[in-house]
């Protein structure tokens, strides 16, 4: 394939020009999730459970509409159109956040809870939800029929993807961390849209590239005139556009119905984490359907192991996302952020996590063909068993940590490096893994719905992440400040029980791998 249009660096050109567009996108999705958490309880003084579960909603959602987005994208639009509209959607919602921080008005940090600027928000992050839908499915799917079925350059085509994904969550952590968290929420919001458009632009100009692999399957169609004149093109675009209205709404709203709170031990539960259980269902249907078709033993073999790696690799999201909930808070409120001379905000701590899978990504890329070759590549299963025990650890590390302060009485930053370092460690072997056995492991008609999958338990992770967020919440003093012991106290007994449930579920993960192999 890739002959046709030249290489870079061994693989074809057109996963560079993937590679910036992702790159982008992850900066301003994680440019909002680094300060969402702080500005949300700083500046629209929301507090701490509310705070990680809109969080958890927010992101949850952005996770939830790729399944949407690689649908319409594998019937109707092609990767790339799908791509360019999300690409737009983005910009749009960063910019409505940009409007919305305090940019115009420069009260940093006083604490307002102005209702249109929050309507205005609700909206922007409804945009960032969709345009991830359109985009973050379709981009990983163009990488992967960038490769022939058989190329043994496709996982490391996915490592070198996934580094992509991880400089631009770095930028974000370190750029729009400081930028918003300093100068205004605002201008890091606003930087985030200019950055998305550029990268854009960039795949605007490079799609000769992707060698007619995103194209829509019946271009024709496409064109045709469905209603009042308008095709269906257009109609996808105007529906894009109706559901940004309908998840403007979702975002905000809890749902009142007495049994279901009763099963959430007393909370309501949100809209958003009703509409996941309800999409995640509706594909469970579809995957049964699909097992009763005509698919050969092969194929169904492969198609119910990819489903049960997707279906662990939530509980594996639930956790790790913490590191943009509890994680912050606890950096914000009782940690010595002071290493070298820099001191770092609390939402700059969050690159930590992205910088390891950047330093990491090349010995694993390496790695995996070398255990090949001994014969002693784990298999996909007895990877994501791995990917659930280093999690695991992670929160061990944090436990302990929080449990055994400095003199004092702040934990350093330093036990936050090395819990981040454990924590990548597992998503090494899980995530990267995970978005090469989608585009292997699925029979080909599935591929962009299966990718959709992954990224909906990704949804799912991080509703379960806002969820468990609330164990860890704490409310301030009535001068705004924390009583830190007190909040070590709670962070510590919080991440230890998370310890034990990602080491039970690595547990469980091993004792099935040999079934799934
Ligand atoms: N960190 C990766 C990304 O942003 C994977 C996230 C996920 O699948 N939950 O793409």
């Amino acid at each position: 394939l890739s002959a046709q249009s030249g290489e870079l660096l061994g693989h074809p050109k057109g996963l560079f020009v993937c590679f910036m567009t992702e790159m982008w996108e992850r900066f301003a999705f994680y440019g909002m999730k680094t300060l969402l958490l702080l500005y949300l309880t700083k500046y629209h003084l929301f507090a701490d459970a509310d705070g990680y579960l809109l969080l958890g909603t927010y992101a949850g959602l952005a996770y939830a509409l790729p399944l949407l987005g690689g649908l319409l994208a594998d019937r109707y639009l092609g990767m790339r159109k799908a791509v360019i509209f999300g690409g737009l959607l983005l910009v749009l919602g960063q910019l409505g956040m940009a409007y919305t921080g305090d940019a115009a008005t420069g009260i940093q940090g006083q604490g307002v809870r102005d209702e249109f600027a929050l309507q205005v928000m609700y909206a922007s992050l409804a945009l960032i939800g969709v345009g991830v839908g359109f985009l973050k499915p379709n981009i990983s799917t163009i990488v992967g029929r960038l490769y022939a079925d058989n190329d043994p350059r496709r996982d490391s085509g996915f490592t070198i993807f996934y580094m992509g994904i991880n400089v631009g969550a770095f930028l974000a952590s370190i750029v729009v961390g400081y930028i918003g968290e300093t100068i205004g929420w605002g201008w890091g919001f606003g930087l985030a849209g200019v950055m998305m458009a550029l990268g854009l632009v960039q795949f605007v100009l490079g799609q000769k590239h992707l060698l007619g692999q995103a194209e829509p399957s019946d271009p024709v169609a496409l064109r045709a005139p469905v209603f009042a004149g308008i095709s269906r093109e257009w109609m996808i675009y105007l529906g894009g556009l109706v559901l940004a209205v309908v998840v403007w709404q979702v975002l905000q709203t809890r749902v009142s119905f007495a049994p279901l709170t009763a099963m959430l031990g007393g909370h309501e539960p949100t809209l958003t984490e009703v509409v996941a259980v309800l999409m995640g269902a509706a594909l469970f249907a579809w995957f049964i359907r699909l097992m009763l078709t005509d698919l050969t033993r092969v194929e169904k073999g492969r198609m119910i192991v990819l489903m049960v790696l997707i279906v662990v690799s939530a509980l594996f999201w639930g956790l790790y996302e913490q590191s943009y909930g509890p994680w912050v808070a606890m950096a914000d409120r009782a940690m010595d952020r002071d290493t070298f001379g820099i001191t770092w905000t609390a939402g700059q701590t969050t690159a930590f996590g992205a910088l390891f899978v950047i330093l990491f990504s090349l010995p694993f890329a390496w790695l995996w063909p070398k255990l090949d070759k001994m014969g002693m590549n784990p298999s996909y299963p007895a990877k994501f068993a791995w990917g659930l025990v280093f999690c695991g650890l992670a929160f061990g590390v944090l436990a302990w940590s929080a449990a055994n302060p400095g003199s004092d009485g702040l934990v350093s930053v330093w036990w936050l490096v090395l819990a981040y370092a454990v924590l990548v460690v597992g998503e090494m072997v899980l995530s990267p893994i995970g978005l090469a056995a989608v585009t292997s492991l699925s029979i080909k008609r599935a591929v962009g719905l299966m990718m959709g999958a992954w990224f909906l338990f990704s949804a799912f992770g991080e509703i379960i992440a806002g969820r468990m967020g609330t164990w860890a919440s704490i409310a301030p003093n009535a001068d705004g400040s924390f009583d830190i012991p007190r909040a070590l106290g709670v962070y510590s007994s919080v991440f230890t029980d998370m310890m034990w449930i990602g080491l039970a579920g690595g547990v469980l993960m091993f004792a099935l791998t040999p079934l799934l192999k």
